[in-house]
């Protein structure tokens, strides 16, 4: 039988900090300020940003170019560890059974 969780199978949480690995903003490091674990998507601030074109309506008040954060593949970022740099994640179980996220490299919580 296979468990109905609401659990994401997305490892990310907001706020995490990442590393892109692919992509036109490779190298860039930011911290996420959303996740689609719908879409196995997330979006990191100042990632993937596009320049969108505003005109002047009556809801912006404001014309020009806004700078728009656009999700990216989650497998396209790793998170940071503070040691290690880019990681992955791996799991732990603490003495009351809650699961904890650590640094697959040095086993420290993430
Ligand atoms: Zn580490």
């Amino acid at each position: 039988m296979k468990m109905k969780t609401t659990t994401a199978r997305l490892k990310l949480r907001k706020g995490d900090r990442v590393r892109v690995l692919s992509g036109k903003d490779v190298g860039k490091e930011g911290a996420i300020t959303r996740v689609l674990a719908d879409s196995n998507r997330v979006i990191v601030d100042g990632v993937n940003v596009a320049k969108k074109h505003q005109r002047q309506t009556r809801a912006t008040m404001q014309a020009g170019i806004i700078d728009k954060d656009m999700p990216v593949d989650a497998s396209n970022v790793a998170i940071l560890c503070d040691k290690c740099g880019p990681t992955r994640i791996g799991y732990r179980f603490d003495s009351d059974g809650k699961k904890i996220r650590i640094c697959k490299k040095c086993e420290g919580d993430l």
